[in-house]
């Protein structure tokens, strides 16, 4: 199954087209997508009764939206992949590095995302959606908390990550469009493996990241468990899983996003994203303040 967004309504995504969930279910499931992760038991033994060829409906695929558009909680993972550990000079890591990206930072598979002052850096990253409540979930029954998997990109202003006497991450992947999202979620069952995929991203059409997620250093049930160790994790919750090498900060020599940039992110079964990158005055909210990118 795969749950997209036309037009802010969630829809079953199939090669007859699209299904509109609210309609097709005729009320029985509403077009709010937090209250459909609420129930997402109920949305697959729905859809696997049903048969939607004849209501499915021709769209255009860059319409699509963000498909996890409000959820409650983002964890992030970081050095998540040994080889990325190493071209970032940290150590592989014992435990789990988490953060967290603001829910504000969230945008849909396609568009333009504006740059910050900085150095602003990609990391194609698979992203797990939570089906349930979680707490303390053994590693070996991690897969069944998983409503679905998605491609997402943690952008990164890497001159503000580092700014601290110790790195922090929250803030400087949070800025407006910095965690693109979709373009579709599919759940476990519709990928080859769902324990090694390919992933990857292109900048103006040259590979600067191409990993399998086979190479996760804490999997995907693992860090259901190690997570839902501490915190419950909620239905709609997003978790990043971290990014494969080949970052922009961990070239040689060191290469970041500028005006113009196109950024295409994929993950092997899922789909592709393609973003834009713009220096264009990013809107403040503050009548009385110009944004002045130099000050933070
Ligand atoms: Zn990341």
């Amino acid at each position: 199954m795969r749950l997209g967004n036309l037009d802010n309504r969630p829809v079953l995504i199939s090669a007859a087209g699209s299904v509109d969930v609210e309609q097709a279910s005729r009320g029985r499931f509403s077009a709010d997508f937090a209250a459909l992760y609420e129930r997402w038991g109920d949305v697959r033994a729905w859809v696997e009764d049903a048969d939607f060829a004849v209501s499915a409906q021709p769209f255009d695929t860059s319409a699509l939206g963000n498909p996890v558009p409000a959820p409650r909680q983002i964890f992030a993972i970081g050095l998540n992949y040994a080889d990325h550990a190493r071209e970032s000079r940290f150590a592989v890591p014992e435990w789990p590095v988490v953060f967290t990206k603001w829910p504000s930072s969230l945008t849909g598979p396609t568009g333009t995302i504006a740059l910050p002052a900085g150095q602003v850096d990609w990391e194609v990253e698979l992203v797990i959606v939570v089906a349930r409540t979680a707490h303390q979930v053994a590693p070996e029954r991690g897969w069944e908390y998983v409503a679905g998997l998605t491609v997402g990109q943690d952008v990164s202003e890497r001159v503000l990550q580092q700014a601290g006497p110790a790195p922090q991450f929250g803030l400087a992947k949070s800025y407006p469009g910095f965690g693109p999202l979709g373009p579709v979620v599919v759940t476990p069952d519709e990928v080859a493996d769902r324990d090694d995929l390919e992933l990857g991203c292109l900048v103006n059409g040259e590979q600067m990241q191409k990993g399998r997620t086979g190479d996760l250093l804490f999997a995907v049930p693992e860090l259901i468990a190690k997570l839902s160790s501490v915190a419950t994790l909620l239905p709609g919750d997003v978790i990043f899983t971290g990014t494969p090498a080949g970052v922009g900060l961990g070239r040689t020599p060191q290469r970041f996003l500028a005006d113009g940039d196109e950024l295409v992110s994929y993950v092997e079964g899922i789909g592709t994203m393609r973003h834009r990158f713009t220096a264009t005055e990013i809107r403040t909210t503050d009548p009385d303040r110009p944004h002045d990118p130099n000050n933070r």
